[in-house]
Protein backbone atom coordinates (compact mmCIF):
# COMPACT_ATOMS: atom_id res chain seq x y z
CA UNK A 1 0.00 0.00 0.00
CA UNK A 2 2.67 2.29 0.91
CA UNK A 3 4.08 4.59 -2.19
CA UNK A 4 7.20 3.25 -2.81
CA UNK A 5 8.10 5.10 -5.80
CA UNK A 6 7.92 8.23 -3.87
CA UNK A 7 10.13 6.76 -1.50
CA UNK A 8 12.72 6.04 -4.00
CA UNK A 9 12.62 9.00 -5.98
CA UNK A 10 13.14 11.43 -2.96
CA UNK A 11 15.69 9.27 -0.44
CA UNK A 12 17.28 13.09 1.16
CA UNK A 13 13.13 14.01 1.58
CA UNK A 14 12.80 10.76 3.43
CA UNK A 15 16.40 10.77 5.40
CA UNK A 16 15.53 14.23 6.22
CA UNK A 17 12.25 13.65 7.99
CA UNK A 18 13.71 10.95 10.04
CA UNK A 19 16.19 13.00 11.01
CA UNK A 20 13.90 15.99 12.03
CA UNK A 21 11.51 13.82 14.07
CA UNK A 22 14.57 12.39 15.69
CA UNK A 23 14.22 8.82 14.06
CA UNK A 24 18.03 8.50 13.49
CA UNK A 25 18.22 4.99 12.62
CA UNK A 26 15.61 5.26 9.98
CA UNK A 27 17.46 7.92 8.29
CA UNK A 28 19.68 5.04 6.86
CA UNK A 29 16.25 3.17 5.64
CA UNK A 30 15.35 5.13 2.41
CA UNK A 31 19.25 4.71 0.95
CA UNK A 32 18.92 1.36 2.07
CA UNK A 33 15.82 0.78 -0.09
CA UNK A 34 17.57 2.27 -3.18
CA UNK A 35 20.53 -0.29 -2.69
CA UNK A 36 17.64 -3.18 -2.28
CA UNK A 37 15.64 -1.70 -5.19
CA UNK A 38 18.75 -2.04 -7.28
CA UNK A 39 19.43 -5.50 -6.32
CA UNK A 40 15.43 -6.67 -6.72
CA UNK A 41 15.94 -4.93 -10.54
CA UNK A 42 18.98 -7.14 -10.97
CA UNK A 43 17.31 -10.25 -10.37
CA UNK A 44 14.73 -9.24 -12.38
CA UNK A 45 16.92 -8.99 -15.18
CA UNK A 46 18.62 -12.02 -14.55
CA UNK A 47 15.33 -13.71 -14.67
CA UNK A 48 14.06 -12.42 -17.71
CA UNK A 49 17.36 -13.68 -19.57
CA UNK A 50 17.05 -17.19 -18.47
CA UNK A 51 13.19 -17.38 -19.29
CA UNK A 52 14.52 -16.32 -22.66
CA UNK A 53 16.62 -19.32 -22.26
CA UNK A 54 14.18 -21.87 -21.09
CA UNK A 55 12.03 -20.70 -23.76
CA UNK A 56 14.63 -21.39 -26.38
CA UNK A 57 15.83 -24.63 -24.96
CA UNK A 58 12.07 -25.70 -24.47
CA UNK A 59 11.41 -25.07 -28.40
CA UNK A 60 14.84 -27.21 -29.50
CA UNK A 61 13.74 -29.89 -27.12
CA UNK A 62 9.88 -30.29 -27.99
CA UNK A 63 10.62 -29.59 -31.59
CA UNK A 64 14.49 -30.36 -32.97
CA UNK A 65 15.15 -28.11 -35.69
CA UNK A 66 12.98 -25.22 -34.44
CA UNK A 67 16.05 -23.26 -33.94
CA UNK A 68 17.35 -23.40 -37.39
CA UNK A 69 16.63 -20.40 -38.50
CA UNK A 70 17.60 -18.42 -35.49
CA UNK A 71 20.95 -17.22 -35.97
CA UNK A 72 21.04 -15.03 -32.41
CA UNK A 73 24.49 -16.43 -30.40
CA UNK A 74 22.39 -17.98 -27.69
CA UNK A 75 20.43 -20.45 -30.53
CA UNK A 76 23.70 -20.93 -31.66
CA UNK A 77 25.05 -22.10 -28.53
CA UNK A 78 21.52 -24.14 -27.98
CA UNK A 79 22.01 -25.96 -31.23
CA UNK A 80 25.34 -27.22 -29.80
CA UNK A 81 24.41 -29.08 -27.12
CA UNK A 82 23.24 -32.58 -27.16
CA UNK A 83 19.68 -33.56 -26.10
CA UNK A 84 21.34 -34.77 -22.68
CA UNK A 85 22.52 -31.55 -22.00
CA UNK A 86 19.79 -29.69 -23.55
CA UNK A 87 17.81 -31.69 -20.89
CA UNK A 88 19.87 -30.46 -17.58
CA UNK A 89 20.68 -27.31 -18.66
CA UNK A 90 16.60 -26.65 -18.64
CA UNK A 91 16.50 -28.27 -14.93
CA UNK A 92 19.56 -25.85 -13.91
CA UNK A 93 17.67 -22.88 -15.17
CA UNK A 94 14.27 -24.08 -13.60
CA UNK A 95 16.37 -24.44 -10.22
CA UNK A 96 17.56 -20.63 -10.90
CA UNK A 97 14.66 -19.00 -11.63
CA UNK A 98 13.58 -20.45 -7.98
CA UNK A 99 16.19 -19.25 -6.31
CA UNK A 100 15.44 -15.69 -8.43
CA UNK A 101 11.98 -16.15 -7.13
CA UNK A 102 13.17 -16.71 -3.87
CA UNK A 103 15.40 -13.50 -3.51
CA UNK A 104 12.46 -11.34 -5.23
CA UNK A 105 10.14 -12.24 -2.46
CA UNK A 106 12.84 -11.46 -0.12
CA UNK A 107 13.86 -8.60 -1.00
CA UNK A 108 10.26 -7.17 -1.89
CA UNK A 109 9.40 -7.65 2.21
CA UNK A 110 12.91 -6.10 3.42
CA UNK A 111 11.68 -2.67 1.25
CA UNK A 112 8.63 -2.74 2.53
CA UNK A 113 9.48 -3.74 6.57
CA UNK A 114 11.95 -0.73 5.80
CA UNK A 115 9.45 1.88 4.22
CA UNK A 116 6.90 0.96 7.07
CA UNK A 117 9.28 1.42 10.05
CA UNK A 118 9.96 5.46 8.28
CA UNK A 119 7.93 8.31 10.33
CA UNK A 120 4.95 10.03 8.01
CA UNK A 121 6.05 13.40 5.90
CA UNK A 122 5.94 16.14 8.30
CA UNK A 123 3.53 19.34 8.05
CA UNK A 124 5.17 22.50 6.99
CA UNK A 125 3.28 24.23 9.86
CA UNK A 126 5.45 21.92 12.26
CA UNK A 127 8.09 23.60 13.91
CA UNK A 128 11.06 21.70 13.39
CA UNK A 129 13.37 20.89 16.43
CA UNK A 130 12.04 20.08 20.00
CA UNK A 131 10.29 23.71 20.93
CA UNK A 132 6.38 23.81 20.26
CA UNK A 133 4.99 27.05 19.26
CA UNK A 134 2.31 28.55 21.64
CA UNK A 135 -0.97 29.29 19.12
CA UNK A 136 -3.53 30.25 22.21
CA UNK A 137 -4.11 30.38 25.58
CA UNK A 138 -7.72 29.31 27.73
CA UNK A 139 -8.81 31.44 30.50
CA UNK A 140 -7.32 34.75 30.83
CA UNK A 141 -4.46 34.69 32.51
CA UNK A 142 -1.39 32.42 30.92
CA UNK A 143 1.07 32.39 33.47
CA UNK A 144 0.95 31.03 36.39
CA UNK A 145 0.02 32.77 40.24
CA UNK A 146 3.98 34.94 41.05
CA UNK A 147 3.98 32.70 44.61
CA UNK A 148 6.17 30.32 43.52
CA UNK A 149 5.62 27.77 46.12
CA UNK A 150 3.63 24.77 44.69
CA UNK A 151 0.35 24.24 45.09
CA UNK A 152 -1.01 21.68 47.46
CA UNK A 153 -0.97 18.47 45.16
CA UNK A 154 -3.74 16.30 44.34
CA UNK A 155 -2.55 13.19 45.69
CA UNK A 156 -2.48 14.87 49.25
CA UNK A 157 -6.02 16.73 48.68
CA UNK A 158 -7.50 12.69 47.05
CA UNK A 159 -6.17 10.92 50.17
CA UNK A 160 -7.49 13.97 52.88
CA UNK A 161 -10.61 13.57 50.92
CA UNK A 162 -10.52 9.75 50.88
CA UNK A 163 -11.39 9.81 47.26
CA UNK A 164 -7.99 8.67 45.66
CA UNK A 165 -6.06 5.57 47.47
CA UNK A 166 -2.80 4.76 46.18
CA UNK A 167 -1.54 2.56 49.56
CA UNK A 168 -4.29 0.17 48.03
CA UNK A 169 -3.47 0.07 44.47
CA UNK A 170 0.39 -0.34 45.62
CA UNK A 171 -0.97 -4.06 46.98
CA UNK A 172 -2.98 -5.12 44.09
CA UNK A 173 -1.15 -3.96 41.06
CA UNK A 174 2.35 -1.47 41.85
CA UNK A 175 3.59 1.49 41.15
CA UNK A 176 1.19 3.49 38.56
CA UNK A 177 -2.09 2.46 39.63
CA UNK A 178 -4.55 4.00 41.44
CA UNK A 179 -8.37 3.74 42.99
CA UNK A 180 -10.54 6.55 42.74
CA UNK A 181 -13.28 6.14 45.74
CA UNK A 182 -16.72 8.21 45.58
CA UNK A 183 -16.88 11.17 45.09
CA UNK A 184 -13.08 10.69 42.56
CA UNK A 185 -15.19 7.58 40.82
CA UNK A 186 -18.53 9.20 40.14
CA UNK A 187 -16.40 12.67 38.84
CA UNK A 188 -14.79 9.91 36.31
CA UNK A 189 -18.29 9.00 35.39
CA UNK A 190 -19.32 12.76 34.62
CA UNK A 191 -16.45 13.56 32.69
CA UNK A 192 -16.62 10.86 30.78
CA UNK A 193 -20.78 11.09 29.79
CA UNK A 194 -20.01 14.89 29.87
CA UNK A 195 -17.07 14.61 26.84
CA UNK A 196 -19.50 11.98 24.86
CA UNK A 197 -22.32 14.45 25.13
CA UNK A 198 -19.84 17.09 23.70
CA UNK A 199 -18.32 14.99 21.31
CA UNK A 200 -21.91 13.67 20.33
CA UNK A 201 -23.31 17.16 20.06
CA UNK A 202 -20.58 17.95 17.61
CA UNK A 203 -21.49 15.23 14.96
CA UNK A 204 -19.42 12.58 16.19
CA UNK A 205 -20.95 8.77 16.34
CA UNK A 206 -20.50 6.58 19.59
CA UNK A 207 -18.67 3.37 19.67
CA UNK A 208 -17.52 1.12 22.27
CA UNK A 209 -14.01 -0.79 20.85
CA UNK A 210 -12.34 -3.79 21.99
CA UNK A 211 -9.49 -3.24 24.43
CA UNK A 212 -7.56 -5.87 22.95
CA UNK A 213 -6.12 -5.49 19.01
CA UNK A 214 -3.56 -7.53 16.93
CA UNK A 215 0.13 -6.40 17.29
CA UNK A 216 -0.11 -5.81 13.87
CA UNK A 217 -2.93 -3.52 13.85
CA UNK A 218 -1.45 -1.17 16.48
CA UNK A 219 1.59 -0.68 14.60
CA UNK A 220 -0.15 -0.04 11.21
CA UNK A 221 -1.60 2.87 12.95
CA UNK A 222 2.01 4.21 14.61
CA UNK A 223 2.16 2.44 17.47
CA UNK A 224 5.04 -0.31 17.74
CA UNK A 225 5.09 -2.99 19.94
CA UNK A 226 8.69 -3.21 20.43
CA UNK A 227 9.81 0.20 19.96
CA UNK A 228 12.95 1.46 18.09
CA UNK A 229 14.04 3.89 21.13
CA UNK A 230 13.71 1.46 23.86
CA UNK A 231 10.61 3.15 24.88
CA UNK A 232 7.89 0.53 25.11
CA UNK A 233 4.61 1.70 25.48
CA UNK A 234 2.57 -1.53 24.82
CA UNK A 235 1.56 -4.21 26.63
CA UNK A 236 1.62 -7.70 24.96
CA UNK A 237 -1.02 -10.53 26.06
CA UNK A 238 -0.08 -14.26 26.21
CA UNK A 239 -2.57 -15.99 24.88
CA UNK A 240 -3.27 -19.57 26.11
CA UNK A 241 -0.85 -22.09 23.95
CA UNK A 242 -4.67 -23.44 22.30
CA UNK A 243 -4.97 -19.68 20.79
CA UNK A 244 -3.56 -19.86 17.46
CA UNK A 245 -4.17 -16.65 16.37
CA UNK A 246 -1.83 -13.88 15.96
CA UNK A 247 -0.24 -12.41 19.02
CA UNK A 248 -2.53 -9.61 20.18
CA UNK A 249 -1.90 -6.57 22.32
CA UNK A 250 -3.27 -3.76 25.20
CA UNK A 251 -4.55 -0.80 23.18
CA UNK A 252 -2.92 2.07 24.66
CA UNK A 253 -6.27 4.08 23.02
CA UNK A 254 -9.28 3.78 21.40
CA UNK A 255 -7.26 5.71 18.18
CA UNK A 256 -6.32 1.77 17.42
CA UNK A 257 -9.66 0.14 17.20
CA UNK A 258 -11.52 3.46 16.25
CA UNK A 259 -9.15 3.82 13.78
CA UNK A 260 -8.78 -0.74 12.45
CA UNK A 261 -12.94 -0.50 12.51
CA UNK A 262 -12.31 0.29 8.39
CA UNK A 263 -9.01 -1.96 8.49
CA UNK A 264 -9.07 -3.56 4.38
CA UNK A 265 -12.43 -1.65 3.58
CA UNK A 266 -13.07 0.83 0.39
CA UNK A 267 -15.41 3.34 2.05
CA UNK A 268 -18.36 2.84 -0.27
CA UNK A 269 -19.42 6.56 -0.28
CA UNK A 270 -16.66 9.12 -0.19
CA UNK A 271 -19.34 12.16 -0.31
CA UNK A 272 -19.73 10.77 3.25
CA UNK A 273 -16.46 11.98 4.46
CA UNK A 274 -15.74 12.74 7.04
CA UNK A 275 -16.65 9.80 9.31
CA UNK A 276 -16.09 11.29 12.39
CA UNK A 277 -16.50 8.40 15.64
CA UNK A 278 -16.24 8.97 19.06
CA UNK A 279 -14.91 6.05 21.72
CA UNK A 280 -14.43 6.01 25.17
CA UNK A 281 -12.22 2.98 26.31
CA UNK A 282 -9.16 2.33 28.91
CA UNK A 283 -5.74 2.68 27.94
CA UNK A 284 -3.17 0.78 29.08
CA UNK A 285 0.34 1.99 29.12
CA UNK A 286 3.66 0.18 30.18
CA UNK A 287 5.20 3.62 30.28
CA UNK A 288 8.20 1.56 30.42
CA UNK A 289 10.66 4.48 29.37
CA UNK A 290 9.31 6.83 32.14
CA UNK A 291 10.10 5.37 35.00
CA UNK A 292 11.41 7.68 37.34
CA UNK A 293 9.73 10.39 36.64
CA UNK A 294 5.76 11.18 37.86
CA UNK A 295 5.60 7.91 39.74
CA UNK A 296 3.62 9.02 42.33
CA UNK A 297 -0.12 10.55 41.45
CA UNK A 298 -2.37 10.57 38.82
CA UNK A 299 -0.11 12.31 36.22
CA UNK A 300 1.70 9.21 34.75
CA UNK A 301 -0.30 6.04 35.56
CA UNK A 302 -1.17 2.69 33.70
CA UNK A 303 -4.47 2.35 32.83
CA UNK A 304 -6.70 5.41 32.52
CA UNK A 305 -10.26 5.98 30.83
CA UNK A 306 -10.22 7.93 27.93
CA UNK A 307 -12.80 9.93 25.19
CA UNK A 308 -11.06 9.55 22.05
CA UNK A 309 -12.48 11.58 18.73
CA UNK A 310 -11.57 10.11 15.16
CA UNK A 311 -12.17 11.17 11.74
CA UNK A 312 -11.52 10.04 8.08
CA UNK A 313 -11.53 12.55 5.86
CA UNK A 314 -10.81 13.43 2.02
CA UNK A 315 -7.32 12.89 1.56
CA UNK A 316 -6.81 17.10 0.54
CA UNK A 317 -4.92 19.52 2.96
CA UNK A 318 -8.59 21.87 3.12
CA UNK A 319 -10.62 18.79 4.32
CA UNK A 320 -7.85 17.70 7.20
CA UNK A 321 -7.53 20.84 8.21
CA UNK A 322 -11.16 21.58 8.87
CA UNK A 323 -11.78 18.33 10.40
CA UNK A 324 -8.48 18.64 13.08
CA UNK A 325 -9.81 22.54 13.75
CA UNK A 326 -13.24 21.06 14.68
CA UNK A 327 -11.40 18.46 17.24
CA UNK A 328 -9.02 21.41 18.51
CA UNK A 329 -12.27 23.53 18.80
CA UNK A 330 -13.56 20.84 20.71
CA UNK A 331 -10.69 20.10 22.83
CA UNK A 332 -10.65 23.96 23.86
CA UNK A 333 -14.27 24.30 24.24
CA UNK A 334 -13.93 21.22 26.63
CA UNK A 335 -11.21 23.10 28.68
CA UNK A 336 -12.91 25.80 29.17
CA UNK A 337 -16.37 24.93 30.24
CA UNK A 338 -14.74 23.02 32.76
CA UNK A 339 -12.82 26.09 34.37
CA UNK A 340 -8.99 24.62 33.62
CA UNK A 341 -6.37 27.09 32.99
CA UNK A 342 -4.76 26.40 29.46
CA UNK A 343 -2.13 26.60 27.09
CA UNK A 344 -2.24 25.05 23.38
CA UNK A 345 0.75 24.19 21.98
CA UNK A 346 1.73 23.69 17.88
CA UNK A 347 4.13 20.59 18.62
CA UNK A 348 7.71 20.24 17.36
CA UNK A 349 9.18 17.30 14.63
CA UNK A 350 10.85 15.14 17.68
CA UNK A 351 7.32 15.16 19.42
CA UNK A 352 5.32 13.88 16.52
CA UNK A 353 5.90 10.27 16.80
CA UNK A 354 5.36 8.00 14.21
CA UNK A 355 2.33 8.88 12.51
CA UNK A 356 1.16 12.44 13.00
CA UNK A 357 2.02 14.85 10.21
CA UNK A 358 1.05 17.44 12.99
CA UNK A 359 0.33 17.51 16.07
CA UNK A 360 -1.36 20.50 18.04
CA UNK A 361 -1.20 19.43 22.23
CA UNK A 362 -3.19 21.66 24.89
CA UNK A 363 -1.65 21.85 28.34
CA UNK A 364 -2.90 22.88 31.56
CA UNK A 365 -2.17 24.96 35.08
CA UNK A 366 -1.41 21.91 37.82
CA UNK A 367 -0.45 24.08 41.10
CA UNK A 368 1.56 21.21 42.41
CA UNK A 369 3.44 21.20 39.19
CA UNK A 370 4.41 24.60 39.05
CA UNK A 371 8.46 24.02 40.22
CA UNK A 372 8.45 21.90 37.30
CA UNK A 373 7.88 22.66 33.89
CA UNK A 374 6.34 25.57 35.33
CA UNK A 375 3.02 23.62 36.20
CA UNK A 376 1.83 22.72 32.59
CA UNK A 377 1.03 19.31 31.82
CA UNK A 378 -0.33 18.07 29.02
CA UNK A 379 -4.03 16.48 29.06
CA UNK A 380 -5.05 16.55 25.42
CA UNK A 381 -3.07 15.81 22.07
CA UNK A 382 -4.27 16.14 18.63
CA UNK A 383 -2.99 14.85 15.05
CA UNK A 384 -3.28 14.78 11.60
CA UNK A 385 -1.80 11.61 10.53
CA UNK A 386 -2.45 11.80 6.79
CA UNK A 387 -2.58 8.52 5.04
CA UNK A 388 -0.27 7.13 7.52
CA UNK A 389 -2.76 4.92 8.69
CA UNK A 390 -4.88 4.59 6.07
CA UNK A 391 -2.09 3.15 3.79
CA UNK A 392 -1.07 0.82 6.29
CA UNK A 393 -4.74 -0.37 7.31
CA UNK A 394 -5.42 -0.80 3.77
CA UNK A 395 -8.34 1.56 3.84
CA UNK A 396 -9.51 3.01 0.74
CA UNK A 397 -12.03 5.18 -1.31
CA UNK A 398 -12.97 5.44 -4.90
CA UNK A 399 -11.77 8.69 -6.02
CA UNK A 400 -14.62 11.18 -5.92
CA UNK A 401 -13.37 13.57 -8.70
CA UNK A 402 -14.68 11.66 -11.77
CA UNK A 403 -10.65 11.93 -12.81
CA UNK A 404 -8.73 8.68 -13.14
CA UNK A 405 -9.51 4.73 -12.43
CA UNK A 406 -7.83 3.85 -9.22
CA UNK A 407 -8.63 3.98 -5.42
CA UNK A 408 -7.38 7.03 -3.14
CA UNK A 409 -6.56 6.53 0.92
CA UNK A 410 -8.58 8.70 2.98
CA UNK A 411 -6.78 10.48 5.36
CA UNK A 412 -6.94 10.53 9.05
CA UNK A 413 -7.44 13.13 12.36
CA UNK A 414 -7.17 11.68 16.10
CA UNK A 415 -7.75 13.29 19.31
CA UNK A 416 -8.37 13.09 23.29
CA UNK A 417 -11.70 14.57 23.88
CA UNK A 418 -10.99 13.70 27.58
CA UNK A 419 -7.99 11.77 29.28
CA UNK A 420 -9.59 11.58 33.03
CA UNK A 421 -6.67 11.24 35.46
CA UNK A 422 -5.07 14.26 34.47
CA UNK A 423 -8.33 16.30 34.53
CA UNK A 424 -9.23 14.80 37.19
CA UNK A 425 -5.72 16.02 39.50
CA UNK A 426 -6.24 19.52 37.55
CA UNK A 427 -9.86 19.66 38.90
CA UNK A 428 -8.92 19.12 42.56
CA UNK A 429 -5.58 21.16 42.44
CA UNK A 430 -7.20 23.65 40.96
CA UNK A 431 -10.74 23.57 42.65
CA UNK A 432 -9.21 22.95 46.32
CA UNK A 433 -10.75 25.75 48.60
CA UNK A 434 -8.16 25.73 51.64
CA UNK A 435 -9.91 27.35 53.94
CA UNK A 436 -13.19 25.30 53.68
CA UNK A 437 -11.26 21.87 52.72
CA UNK A 438 -13.33 21.20 49.65
CA UNK A 439 -13.20 21.30 46.20
CA UNK A 440 -15.57 22.71 43.68
CA UNK A 441 -17.22 20.80 41.25
CA UNK A 442 -17.28 22.65 37.70
CA UNK A 443 -20.72 23.72 37.13
CA UNK A 444 -20.69 21.65 33.61
CA UNK A 445 -20.35 18.52 35.57
CA UNK A 446 -23.35 18.99 38.27
CA UNK A 447 -25.77 17.97 36.36
CA UNK A 448 -23.90 14.22 36.01
CA UNK A 449 -22.92 14.17 39.71
CA UNK A 450 -26.64 15.14 40.75
CA UNK A 451 -26.02 18.12 41.17
CA UNK A 452 -23.60 18.44 43.77
CA UNK A 453 -21.54 21.75 44.00
CA UNK A 454 -18.74 20.87 46.10
CA UNK A 455 -17.03 17.55 47.19
CA UNK A 456 -15.75 17.49 51.12
CA UNK A 457 -14.48 15.96 53.67
CA UNK A 458 -15.98 11.81 53.68
P1 LIG B 1 -1.92 10.16 23.85
O1 LIG B 1 -2.98 9.16 23.52
O2 LIG B 1 -0.62 9.53 24.28
O3 LIG B 1 -1.77 11.22 22.83
O4 LIG B 1 -2.39 10.87 25.18
C1 LIG B 1 -3.60 11.55 25.21
C2 LIG B 1 -3.82 12.07 26.60
O5 LIG B 1 -3.94 10.96 27.48
C3 LIG B 1 -2.69 12.89 27.17
O6 LIG B 1 -2.80 14.22 26.78
C4 LIG B 1 -2.89 12.70 28.64
O7 LIG B 1 -3.90 13.55 29.13
C5 LIG B 1 -3.40 11.30 28.74
N1 LIG B 1 -2.33 10.34 29.07
C6 LIG B 1 -1.45 9.78 28.24
N2 LIG B 1 -0.65 8.93 28.88
C7 LIG B 1 -1.04 8.94 30.17
C8 LIG B 1 -0.63 8.25 31.34
N3 LIG B 1 0.35 7.35 31.31
N4 LIG B 1 -1.28 8.51 32.49
C9 LIG B 1 -2.29 9.39 32.53
N5 LIG B 1 -2.72 10.06 31.46
C10 LIG B 1 -2.12 9.84 30.28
Amino acid sequence: HLDMRHIRDNPELYAENCRERNYPAAAAYPARINDLFAQWHDQRRQARDLRVQANLLRRQIANPGSLDTDESPEALRIRGLTPDERLAEGRTIKAALASIEAAETRLTADMDALALALPNLTSPLTPRGSTPRLLTTIHDDPSPSPDPSPGRSHVDIGTELQILDFPAARKTSGWGWYYLVSAAAELEQALILYALARARAAGFTQVSPPSLVYADIASACGFQPRDVDGLTQIYPIAQPPSDRSPPLVLAGTAEIPLAAMLADTTLPDPAALPLRRVAVSRCYRAEAGARGVDTKGLYRVHEFTKVELFTWTAPTDAAVTEAFDDVVDLQTEILWSLGLRCRVLEMPSTDLGAAASRKVDIEAYFPSRRERDGGWGEVTSASICTDYQTRRLGTRMARGDGGGEGLMFPWTVNGTALAVPRVLAAILENGWDERERTVKVPEVLRPWMGGREKIGPA
